[in-house]
């Protein structure tokens, strides 16, 4: 019997005007788990007209009420974060230990928010000698749409919601269909933290369908997307006929750039962190490995047998979805034919250990060259590429040449030159010396195809508002 999920909206449950559900299966158990709303254009009217109903009860609520709300809903999150890693874990697979720590990490996103509500403030202006005056606030855009993958479901939801919020806008959000139970589920804690039913909306359903309706509606003043290029620029071009602002964040190939003299075991760790997290199903997975050539042959020695050490369920997760998973096999065959050589990995059996769900072996390449698609394109997986440098300036270049341009790690016992290239990567973040750590505070976001816009830091807060000036005639 599978777990029925309903759209949220209004602050409760909604059936699916269309009566349809989708059914969602576990990508460890490959078990039917959820049955999950199929929602349509009437049921995306509905949480925009709720959502609208209390846009001005949220905005001019007094930011220290609704800090006070958003620091609740954060303390619940924390309070009831086991009960939420096992629904993440029910429609992701991940391990324990990643399940806990992203719901911990999605509650210090209501923390920090909350701790800076009042900010930023605007500014006063003196024009022509004092004979006008003027003043600057920011303030909320309306009703902004979130629309997320399946890779950190609550996260990412809570990425660009705690922000949204807490700048006074108010929310439609829809997760991806596969992974919608902790949504559903922070709807009904926020509601119980003190939330004003209508402030976020969830509306369940398929991206094509719902995903384009909350992105055409008139009334929808911003689009936080997170997901695929192609997706990405889909939703840009609809966008673009609405003069509508956009959050897009679409993923990334990250360079990680190991030199000499690091230091040479934790850069390994690190190393192996950096694209094994999440499975490779992060959007900054630094998923190409450039290791300096005095220490390459060591270097990947050592990477390889600590990948070797890694246990499917323990350790890893699965593929989130069927369609991922078939997509790292294809990646293996694109890889093959290219001629790169998989030191581990890369073939279709499943890892030791396991006998059913969507797992990949934990895939090291060397033998790659910067121009072959296994080097350029995102595999989403455990997959990662190693090639060999001599210089700063040669691997600069190598690491610059992508499309995309979401982060990069530099891992050198010399600062300046860690210095010098973080300025010269063409990334939204850099790592010195450790991959990311996923502070809430450290803006988010890519360059290039990566994306635009910021998530993440009190930098998120501009994105979520726009700017009035008042002017004043001092007469
Ligand atoms: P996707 O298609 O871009 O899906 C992301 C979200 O957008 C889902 O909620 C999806 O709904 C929705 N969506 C799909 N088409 C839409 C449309 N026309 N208008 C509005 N919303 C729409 O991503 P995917 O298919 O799950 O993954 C494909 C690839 O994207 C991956 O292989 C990976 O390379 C990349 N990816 C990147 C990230 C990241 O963090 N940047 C995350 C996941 C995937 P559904 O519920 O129907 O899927
Ligand atoms: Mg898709």
């Amino acid at each position: 019997m599978t777990k029925q999920l309903n759209h949220w909206v209004g602050g409760r449950e909604v059936a699916p005007s269309s009566g349809q559900f989708d059914v969602c299966i576990s990508p460890a158990t490959e078990e039917d788990i959820t049955s999950v709303a199929r929602g349509n254009s009437l049921d995306v009217d509905a949480a925009v007209f709720a959502a609208s109903d209390v846009a001005d009860q949220w905005r001019f609520l007094s930011s220290a009420k609704r800090g006070r709300i958003l620091s609740d809903i954060g303390r619940a999150l924390r309070d009831r974060k086991e009960e939420f890693a096992r629904l993440e874990i029910e429609d992701t697979g991940k391990p324990w230990r990643t399940a806990i720590s992203e719901v911990e990490n999605s509650a210090d996103y209501f923390d920090f928010y909350a701790s800076v509500v009042n900010l930023p403030q605007g500014d006063v202006l003196d024009i022509n000698g004092a004979t006008l005056h003027a003043y600057t606030k920011r303030e909320p855009l309306g009703i902004v749409g979130v629309i997320t993958p399946w890779n950190l479901p609550l996260n990412q939801i809570v990425r660009a919601c705690a922000p949204a919020l807490t700048a006074g806008n108010v929310v439609v959000a829809k997760p991806s269909q596969t992974t919608s139970q902790t949504t559903i589920a922070l709807a009904q804690l926020a509601k119980d933290a003190g939330l004003p039913d209508g402030v976020f909306n969830v509306i369940l359903g398929r991206g094509s369908e719902v995903g384009n309706d909350i992105v055409q509606h008139p009334l929808v003043r911003k689009i936080a997307f997170t997901g695929s290029v192609g997706v990405g620029k889909t939703i840009g071009a609809a966008a673009a006929e609405k003069i509508m602002p956009l959050t897009l964040e679409l993923g990334g190939k990250s360079a990680n750039i190991v030199f000499e003299d690091s230091d040479f075991d934790f850069a390994v760790t690190e190393s192996v962190r950096a694209f094994m997290l999440n499975s490779g199903q992060v959007c900054s997975a630094g998923t190409r490995l450039f290791v300096q050539r005095g220490i390459f042959d060591s270097f990947i020695e050592a990477v390889g047998k600590k990948i070797s050490e890694l246990r499917p369920v323990a350790d890893y997760g699965p593929s989130i979805t069927q369609t991922q998973y078939q997509q790292v096999h294809e990646y293996f065959q694109v890889a093959k034919e290219e001629g790169a050589t998989a030191i581990v990995g890369g073939s279709k059996d499943l890892p030791e250990g396991v006998t059913k769900g969507f797992y990949v072996q934990p895939t090291v390449y060397t033998n790659v060259r910067n121009d072959m698609r296994i080097a350029q394109e995102e595999v989403f997986g455990p997959v990662l590429v190693a090639q060999p440098f001599d210089t700063e300036a040669e691997v600069l270049a190598l690491a610059n040449d992508s499309d995309f341009g979401l982060a990069a790690g530099v891992f050198t016992g010399t600062i300046a030159r860690a210095l010098r290239l973080a300025d010269r990567l063409e990334v939204g973040q850099v790592f010195i010396n450790s991959w990311s750590t996923g502070a809430v505070q450290t803006p988010f976001g890519g360059n290039k195809q990566s994306g635009y816009g910021r998530e993440k830091g009190i930098e998120a807060l501009f994105h979520y508002s726009q700017v009035k000036s008042v002017t004043i005639a001092l007469r």
